[in-house]
């Protein structure tokens, strides 16, 4: 089956999409991208551009005959496009991932059932949903909209009783999902890359820092017992395997401390190639792009292995006005994403500092 995949099929010509036909560039895998954005990131490097919308079917057409596998960089990508695609090649990641993945309360109800624990939750279409939900679960807690939220977008936190008529109108009539807040120390996520013939392996557990809910730093090893660290692992697999997944997903996952320990509570699934994991690039030999080339060809995954300690810092906004500053660091890899405009809140670039490993005492 892998001698047949040549070329993929990018949906999406973000940062991810460039690290990803980087990374297939590497194994002689060409990569087109396919993105409504003139201006992407991943076309630079792309063995060629559709400018097109996600709904032109002719475009879509003519990529899909142009490509081998199609896969995507964004989780929000229209089934209606997923499945057109679908029919005329194969689409990897499946639809699954993507319906789960789209939708808070179907993912929260997903995780629920395959016995992962999250935050407690409850569906909100109307005022008395929420009043209900909240008598139920109490404050704090916070309130999403289902569909297309990112970085902290479309929530609003209910910290009193008072503060729910404010929140729901923020949700704008959309339909939105009640969560209990969890009081959690840190949060780490779960890198897994599962292949083709349902073989799955994990990246180590990096330990996510945000700053206005954007991520800012990744460290790994996280500072979290070996057993937290199985268990995120165990979670990320068993996550993949429901989904029927191929390729990478990353699971987000909250530390809550307890008695005698702390316990994982699983916060949100994405179904590709995650910011948390960019730091494999520099600490790992097969990084996460890579992996989840190998696995939407068809590949062997190889193994994961972590060589270095490694914090990725993303550099956002004016932070990558001055790279020349990374550059000359000792022990850090720049990675720039060649976006013409540097604008406030946007992700431009990140650094990978490494060091060696603490616990193999080098
Ligand atoms: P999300 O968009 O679901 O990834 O949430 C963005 C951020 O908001 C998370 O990284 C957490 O820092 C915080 N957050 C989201 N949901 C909860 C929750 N139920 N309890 C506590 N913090 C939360």
């Amino acid at each position: 089956m892998s001698e047949t995949v040549k070329t993929i099929g990018i949906l999406g010509g973000g940062q991810l999409g460039r690290m990803l036909a980087l990374a297939g560039a590497r194994l002689g895998l060409k990569s087109i991208v396919l993105c409504p954005d003139p201006e992407s990131p991943a076309f630079d490097v792309a063995a060629e551009a559709f400018i097109a919308d996600y709904d032109d079917e002719e475009a879509l057409a003519a990529f899909a005959d142009a490509v081998d596998v199609v896969t995507y960089e964004f989780e929000n990508v229209p089934a209606a496009t997923a499945a057109f695609l679908a029919a005329r090649v194969p689409v990897r990641p499946g639809p699954k991932s993507l319906e789960i993945s789209q939708d808070r309360l179907a993912e929260k109800t997903f995780l629920a059932g395959l016995g992962i624990p999250t935050a407690p939750f409850r569906a909100v279409d109307t005022f008395a949903d929420l009043e209900a939900g909240l008598a139920e679960i109490g404050c704090p807690a916070v309130i999403k909209t289902r569909r297309m939220g990112y970085d902290g977008k479309g929530q609003a936190k209910i910290a009193a009783p008072a503060d729910a008529a404010a929140a729901f109108a923020a949700m704008k009539g959309q339909p939105a999902i009640l969560e209990g807040w969890v009081p959690f120390e840190r949060e780490v996520s779960v890198l897994t890359a599962r292949g083709l013939d349902g073989t799955a392996v994990s990246f180590d557990v990096p330990e996510n820092e945000h700053r206005h809910h954007i991520l800012k730093f990744s460290r790994v090893p996280a500072a979290i017992s070996e057993a937290t660290r199985a268990s995120a692992v165990q979670i990320g697999e068993r996550v993949a395997a429901a989904l029927d997944h191929v390729g990478v997903v990353a699971v987000e996952l909250f530390v809550v401390p307890e008695v005698g320990g702390e316990r994982l509570v699983a916060n949100e699934i994405a179904p590709r190639v995650h910011n948390s994991g960019h730091w494999t690039e520099s600490a790992c030999l097969v990084s996460q792009f890579e992996a989840h080339m190998r696995a939407v060809a068809g590949l062997p995954l190889g193994a994961p292995v972590r060589h270095s300690d490694v914090e990725m810092e993303n550099l956002i906004g004016e932070e990558a006005a001055d790279p020349a500053r990374f550059l000359a660091e000792e022990g850090a890899s720049l990675h720039l994403y060649g976006k013409a405009e540097i604008r406030a809140g946007r992700k431009m670039g990140h650094v990978n500092r490494i060091r060696p490993r603490r616990d193999r005492g080098v």
